[in-house]
């Protein structure tokens, strides 16, 4: 007998799956027969029937067949093959940018086609740019589609064809073995979706007559059945790190020594908001239990956290702890440092910088430092843990702005400062505007608290929208800006991921400015300078020496300069709102009246002249985010990484919110009840996403 392969076998166990291959799939987190399985179609495209040309509506993907008329190729302002296509009832043009000698050829007058495209509006009439498109023999007629076709995330190299190829391999697999594919959800939640090995048939080949539109806002019972046991698994999955984690002891705090905190408190030029107190009381008494606090902070951009992070610090090395504070790039970690060096030194409290470019020596000090066990704080970048950094004491890890950081870096450095049975308690800052339900599934294994209120005296933003091709008017603004004795921040445009092209947008700006403003002090700030230059340009900025600060988005988070009364941000179009919401909120820190600029480059699309509408009439965290998911569409996979909200495979937390209330009890019910089944669910949907193996 032929024994069954498992679905958990290696891709490369399927026909026709090479190292090359296997590389190409492993770059979509594709490693075994399962992971195929569940990796869906995020769309799907009608291939069942055939459209009379007559009846197309612009915006249609449809699938239409008839002959090419004619076929020429136009010289305008870009090369194009035109082929006028007619099946008796209309004609529509077929538009390729790019083709081959033989395409041409292949295209000419008579040839029968089948083709399949958006249509749109073109200059003469409906047209499709670059159809797929296949030759039709007369002779022997070519059967159409029997399911909907699916279209699913690709990569290099990877094309459409191939995927569904093995997305067939691997439903054959699954028959040959159904029962390779345990139920693992508790049937009573289980009964009202449908069965888990179905879903999946289900959603690789969708009948012809399966409703698309559902499909395609991935609200479907079989995506939900899917999108339930993933949220499950990772509901799980983090309350069993939570349980892991508060097993242990922890620094438990004693008594309250307010010496410390008053005299800090008296050095601040401003009194805690009611939020930020309440916040620190419920910080607090995490701190006098026996198991480490395990505590997320939430709050908008500019609500205060920086002070709580202080406070919180202050009570640990008051009692002989050290403090590691972890940011997520050098320069929000400079700034820190910086901040917390000035207000810690006059309480006698240490405070070390300990970055990936310290020097030999100094970093060989700062070790030893950290090693002895001395009361401190260590404010750091991701170096912190990466590097062998041994705490002799370690009583709080404070996180900030933790959408930057996975949760097993997170707790890597928690982890670090773990001994005889004793964890350092651990707070985490967010400026993500979240619901509330919604933080409470993503961050399982933390306790939530939210600052809900700015400090006073904060003057409302105003956003301006404006064409790039009216950015001169802007100079004349920047002008009367710094002669009022302001600040300006310039932030040029997000060029994909690429550093040495955001460097590039921003050095030639930074010339254009200067030339346009010979008077002004014009700094230029970005990813690729060193961490000493970084800080000397931030610092002069900071001082007033540099009235305008050219910057790619490196300053993004975290940066705090109350004198900077506006901002302008080149190409908001490209970028998510979150992030122009995070950008935004460097201005307005001040008592000054601030502007932000949006200097698009002209002409918009329709989406983003609603999305920089919204970024003109809000200004709450919490509403953008929500508008800003709800103009993306659940379908639009693209950009998500900006919402900072992890990526799931089939889950979306905005999409699949009402999923959300009760799959906490339903998780906690399942560790409880079944523990085998509970470490089945993480296997089958973490297994090689996140390492919560030894933490
Ligand atoms: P974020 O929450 O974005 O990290 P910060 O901690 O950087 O915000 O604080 C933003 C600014 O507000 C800082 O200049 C800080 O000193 C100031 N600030 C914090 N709390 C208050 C308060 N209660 N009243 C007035 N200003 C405050
Ligand atoms: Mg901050």
């Amino acid at each position: 007998m032929v024994v069954a392969q498992p679905l958990t076998a290696s891709v490369t166990t399927l026909t026709g799956v090479g190292p090359g291959l296997q590389a190409r799939l492993n770059n979509l987190g594709i490693h075994t027969i399962l992971d195929l399985l569940l990796h869906l179609p995020y769309r799907y495209v009608d291939r069942t029937r055939l459209v009379p040309i007559s009846s197309l509506l612009p915006g249609q993907e449809v699938c239409v067949q008839g002959t090419v008329q004619s076929s020429q190729i136009k010289f305008g302002r870009k090369r194009s093959l035109l082929c006028i296509l007619s099946d008796g009832t209309e004609n529509l043009t077929l538009r390729f940018f790019h083709f081959s000698q033989s395409q041409r050829t292949g295209l000419k007058d008579g040839t029968r086609i089948r083709c399949w495209g958006q249509v749109r509006t073109g200059s003469q009439g409906l047209e499709m740019v670059h159809p797929e498109y296949q030759f039709i023999n007369e002779a022997e007629s070519t059967a159409l589609e029997q399911t909907l076709t699916p279209v699913y995330p690709a990569t290099e190299g990877l094309a459409q064809a191939r995927l569904r190829k093995l997305a067939r391999l691997a439903l054959a697999v699954l028959s040959r073995n159904p029962e390779g594919l345990e139920e693992l959800v508790p049937s009573t939640t289980a009964n009202i979706l449908p069965e888990l090995a179905d879903s999946l048939r289900y959603l690789h080949n969708p009948p012809a007559d399966a409703d698309i539109e559902l499909l395609r806002a991935g609200n479907h019972p079989s995506q939900q059945r899917l999108a339930f046991e993933e949220l499950l698994a990772h509901q799980i999955s983090l309350r069993i790190l939570r349980q892991h984690i508060q097993q242990t002891g922890t620094c438990t705090l004693q008594n309250r020594d307010h010496q410390q905190v008053d005299k800090f408190l008296s050095y601040l030029p401003f009194t805690l908001t009611r939020a930020q107190q309440r916040v620190l009381e419920e910080i607090n008494r995490d701190l006098e239990k026996d198991v480490p606090m395990l505590r997320l902070i939430q709050g908008d951009v500019g609500s205060g956290k920086t002070v709580i992070a202080a406070l919180t610090a202050i009570r640990l090395i008051t009692s002989g702890y050290q403090v590691a504070l972890m940011a997520p790039t050098e320069l929000l970690a400079d700034q820190h440092y910086y901040n917390l060096h000035n207000w810690f030194s006059r309480l006698d409290m240490t405070v070390v910088l300990l970055t990936g470019k310290l020097k030999t020596t100094v970093r060989k000090q700062v070790s030893e430092q950290i090693a002895s066990g001395q009361p401190l704080l260590v404010v750091g970048t991701h170096a912190l843990f990466q590097e062998a950094t041994d705490f002799g004491n370690l009583g709080l890890v404070i996180i900030d702005e933790q959408h930057r950081f996975g949760v097993h870096q997170r707790l890597s450095l928690m982890e670090k400062g773990a001994q005889q049975n004793r964890r350092p308690h651990q707070l985490v800052m967010t400026a993500t505007p979240i619901p509330r339900t919604l933080a409470m599934s993503l961050f399982a294994e933390l306790d939530v608290s939210t600052i809900d209120e700015l400090p006073p005296g904060r003057q409302p933003i105003t956003t301006v929208v404006l064409s790039n091709q009216k950015r001169d008017e802007i100079i004349d603004r920047i002008t009367s800006v710094c002669t009022e004795g302001n600040q300006v921040y310039w932030v040029c445009p997000l060029i994909e991921e690429s550093d040495v092209l955001q460097y590039q947008a921003a050095a030639k700006t930074h010339e254009y400015l200067v030339h346009m403003l010979p008077q002004l002090n014009i700094g230029l700030i970005h990813g690729r300078l060193r961490s000493q230059e970084k800080e000397q340009v931030m610092q002069d900025f900071k001082d007033g020496k540099i009235k305008l600060l050219v910057a790619t988005t490196v300053i993004e988070v975290g940066v705090d300069v109350p004198n900077a009364s506006l901002m302008v941000i080149e190409n908001p179009e490209r970028m998510g709102l979150a992030q122009l919401h995070q950008l935004r909120g460097r201005v307005g820190r001040g008592k000054t009246k601030s502007v932000c600029v949006l200097l698009y480059q002209a002409p918009l699309s329709e989406l983003a002249q609603a999305r920089l509408e919204v970024m003109r009439n809000q200004i709450d965290g919490f509403i953008i985010a929500e508008k800003d998911l709800e103009l993306r569409g659940p379908g639009d996979m693209l950009g998500t990484r900006q919402t900072g909200l992890p990526q799931m495979r089939i889950a979306n937390l905005i999409r699949d919110a009402r999923l959300l209330p009760g799959i906490r009890q339903i998780a906690d019910k399942m560790i409880r009840e079944n523990p085998v089944q509970s470490e089945k669910l993480m296997q089958r949907w973490l297994s090689n996403r996140i390492g919560y193996g030894n933490v």
